[in-house]
């Protein structure tokens, strides 16, 4: 079964009928994720898996219970450059109608408030997958580097040098790159 995401959902009659849902959503309808994800100029956007099923469980809790799953284009927070991380998230929540409800669950379930008659669920696979993506996503240790900062190459260049390199911004003396340097030799040149 599967229903347009953009439609809100009644959770507490899909917790009575045992209702599951399964399909993939586009990255557009996901706002806070889409901003986040660098686009791809060769492929079609990024789509989202996900499986949910609503359900009582022995205690009498309405619980949503599934997996949402994407492959996702970030940028790398080593190189910078665009990374794929694959997103395979279980989820295990229960609907409570309000904070103290939520309160009241114990530790190892994550509350799901939803005040109301309406659950939107392309918001709560959004809310998944953000908390899925890894802090700090970057590609694996030893796959990229840091990019070079154009002082350090300038470093090595021979003192006769030197002015060129200044006038094009460079400051051959900066033994670490730094956003000063830069103006520090631009302003040699304007002395000499
Ligand atoms: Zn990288």
């Amino acid at each position: 079964m599967s229903i347009a995401l953009s439609d809100h959902l009644d959770p507490w009659r899909a917790v009575r009928y045992g209702l599951a849902f399964t399909g993939e959503v586009a990255l557009s309808q996901l706002p806070r994720l889409a901003e986040i994800v660098l686009a791809r100029e060769d492929a079609p956007p990024a789509r989202v898996d996900y499986r949910l099923r609503f359900e009582r469980d022995p205690e009498g809790r309405a619980l949503v219970i599934g997996h949402v799953r994407s492959c996702l284009r970030l940028p790398c927070q080593r190189c910078l450059g665009a990374v794929e991380i694959a997103v395979d998230a279980p989820l295990r929540l229960a609907l409570v109608k309000t904070d103290q409800l939520a309160g009241e669950l114990p530790d190892d379930i994550d509350p799901c408030v939803v005040a109301g008659d309406s659950l939107d669920l392309a918001a709560l696979i959004e809310d998944e997958l953000l908390l899925a993506i890894p802090a700090v996503p970057r590609h694996g240790d030893g796959l990229c580097q840091p990019p070079e900062p154009v002082q350090a190459r300038a470093s090595s260049r021979s003192p006769e040098r030197s002015a060129s390199a200044s006038e094009s911004g460079l400051d051959p003396s900066a033994e670490k790159p730094h956003p000063f340097a830069v103006l520090a030799g631009i302003r040699g040149v304007d002395k000499a």
